[in-house]
């Protein structure tokens, strides 16, 4: 049973509940059980030459062979303020495993979706023919589209299988740090992305409280688990802060970041602003986003602070700039292949 009181039977797939699921189709969401996939604003731009998103910039990733999906769609244990999904509808919900679809099975109904989305692009005399063919099978699968990918139950399972098929080159995962459960089972399991994201919005507990709104009693010691983690896991490791002005962004903070930065060492750190878009724009206001200047002052003075740090690239468009760890130096680019072994 759901907090929500909501009950699934025993050989039910969890569904996400018609009246909202109807709501993400009309914002062009596709939807399957209780996953989710769609096209990013950069995806749809680079089959036009428009432009790429800032991941092909720092690491190499094809913009339009991206498929960016969510085994969880609408379950997440935080209710961030600075969330653009509808995060509204999450629900609680424990996933049990009896009531999840199976890797293979979300992954060719969502491509059979993303596909159904990309065929109305195909109308577009502007878009590239061969890029839409070639962004039928993708290369490249970032799972965090809406919800927190790691309450999934067969994760595991789930990445092990994207990084069985021809064309994937690289995986990257996205996750709140809820569950360091999940991420000891993909080490365990040998099962970690090309590429694990750690939110990280606040050095101190009563910032964290304050932006990402948790609903663990523990979610600090829970998230704090996950980054110590980090330095032992076989994989990349990236910590992405989200700045939002008057929340975590004066500069009596930035030593505490620092300190945090060179603690956890992750390979790369990435400090963006908050963006005004979506369902954040009920919670916080245009005013609460930061100016590039800003962002790139933060990063200057987070990187000479943490002492392993330093600014390696920035995208002006997406108000993003990354660090890179000169104690743990790693190739920038992704491979263009994936090692399995
Ligand atoms: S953890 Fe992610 S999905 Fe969950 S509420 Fe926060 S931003 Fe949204």
């Amino acid at each position: 049973m759901s907090c929500s009181g909501e009950t699934v039977e025993d050989d039910q797939i969890i569904q996400i509940k018609p009246r909202i699921s109807q709501q993400l189709k009309k914002a062009k969401y596709g939807v399957s059980d209780h996953s989710t996939v769609a096209l990013c604003h950069w995806t749809k731009k680079s089959f036009k030459h428009e432009g790429s998103c800032y991941k092909h910039k720092f690491y190499g990733i094809s913009t339009h062979s991206c498929m960016e999906f969510s085994p969880a769609g609408m379950y997440c244990e935080n209710r961030c303020v600075y969330c653009w999904r509808p995060m509204e509808f999450y629900d609680s919900l424990q996933m049990d495993p009896k009531n999840v679809a199976e890797p293979v099975e979300i992954i060719s109904k969502l491509m059979e979706e993303r596909k159904n989305l990309i065929m109305g692009h195909y109308g577009d005399s502007r878009s590239d023919k061969m890029r839409l063919d070639e962004s039928l099978k993708p290369s490249h699968y970032a799972i965090s589209l809406s919800g927190e990918p790691t309450m999934y139950p067969k994760l595991p399972e789930l990445i092990k299988y994207l990084k069985s098929l021809k064309e994937t080159k690289s995986i990257f995962l996205v996750t709140n740090g809820q569950e360091p459960q999940m991420i000891k089972k993909l080490q365990d399991q040998d099962a970690l992305p090309t590429q694990l994201y750690l939110s990280t919005n606040a050095a101190d507990y009563e910032s964290f409280l304050k932006i990402n709104k948790p609903r663990y009693d523990d979610s600090w010691e829970r998230w704090n688990t996950t980054l110590e983690m980090l330095k032992n896991l076989n994989t990349r490791t990236v910590l992405r802060i989200t700045l939002i002005r008057n929340y975590n962004d004066k500069e009596e903070m930035i030593s505490a970041f620092a300190k945090m930065l060179k603690e956890a060492s992750p390979n790369f750190v990435e400090i963006k602003s908050y963006m005004h878009i979506g369902r954040s724009t009920n919670r916080l206001e245009h005013e609460n986003m930061l100016e590039m200047e800003e962002v790139k002052k933060f990063s200057e003075e987070v990187a000479k602070q943490s002492e392993i740090f330093s600014v390696m690239d920035e995208s002006y468009v997406s108000r993003i700039v990354v660090l890179q760890n000169n104690k743990q130096k790693i190739d920038r680019w992704i491979p263009t292949y994936l090692d399995t072994n």
